[in-house]
């Protein structure tokens, strides 16, 4: 499908991109990126919205100096976190009248027939409502066994569930590269991966940044789960919001993962 013509789009953003090195609310980011949001559900589009930032926010309002690494710390920051951020985003759409919903998902609810078939109905019911679904990960109560673990996964999933047009990954890099630029300056930019290879696995390097939890392996692995489905998924750069809107006038912007439909050959820029 033509990027311009998707209707359904489910945006993922990444702590990284929604708080400072502090680990506090990059609040200018996260009103340019609410501001772009609101204008394109203006547009006409559904905008389904996966947040991390519940455990980055929820050690920042605590004042942390790191975030924790056991289980106990880390759900209790995320209760904390959690309830902040849809404060925040709350606010925000508010602004611009758009209603926001919390929907909170762990992978057991996914794996159930009965409660996904439940899952998906209450997405499509918020989005005929033309109310802006905000899903994380239900931190609190994930363990071990019943997490997705990093949000680029439950991104996949929850496009999945929303039969999304379009997955839009926000990232800390603007797609994934031959190598990593930040070290090797002839790193290129691959533009289009039609087949998710052993090459493309390859050049994943799995380092994320300290504030969140994938890297470009969770993103890649995220493309092929949507692409099973059907959907697009395209990798970007989060810091300049006003981006998306390039992307869906149809620039080549960041790294597009196409789906089992008629593909070009893999590009690099
Ligand atoms: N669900 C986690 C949070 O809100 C983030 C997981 C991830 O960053 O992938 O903090």
């Amino acid at each position: 499908m033509e990027i311009k013509a998707a209707n359904r789009i489910v945006v993922k953003v990444g702590t990284s991109t929604l708080t400072h090195p502090s680990g506090l609310i990059n609040i200018r980011r996260i009103e340019q990126f609410v501001k772009v949001l609101a204008d394109l559900k203006n547009m006409g589009k559904e905008i389904v919205l996966v947040t991390s930032g519940a455990i980055g926010v929820g050690v920042g309002k605590l004042g942390l100096k790191e975030r924790p690494s056991d289980t106990r710390s880390k759900q209790a920051a995320a209760a904390i976190g959690q309830c902040e951020l849809m404060y925040i985003y709350d606010r925000q759409f508010s602004e611009y009248n758009h209603v926001i919903s919390q929907v909170l998902l762990t992978r057991d609810v996914v794996e159930d027939e009965r409660r996904c078939a439940l899952c998906r109905n209450t997405f499509s019911r918020l989005l005929e409502y033309g109310v802006i679904p905000v899903v994380n990960e239900n931190d609190t109560v994930a363990v071990e066994e019943i997490e997705f673990g990093d949000n680029d996964t439950l991104s996949a999933v929850v496009a999945t569930l929303c039969d999304a047009d379009l997955l839009i990954i926000l990232s800390d890099i603007d797609g994934l590269y031959t190598d990593n630029p930040r070290t090797n300056p002839d790193a290129t930019l691959i533009r289009a991966v039609t087949e998710i290879d052993d090459y493309i696995l390859s050049i994943a390097h799995g380092a994320g940044s300290a504030r969140g939890t994938g890297g470009m392996i969770t993103k890649i692995h995220a493309a092929e789960v949507a692409g099973e489905a059907g959907i697009d998924t395209v990798v970007m750069s989060g810091t300049d919001p006003a981006l998306i809107y390039r992307l869906l006038e149809g620039e080549s912007v960041g790294t597009r993962f196409y789906s089992r439909q008629a593909k070009p050959e893999n590009v690099t820029a």
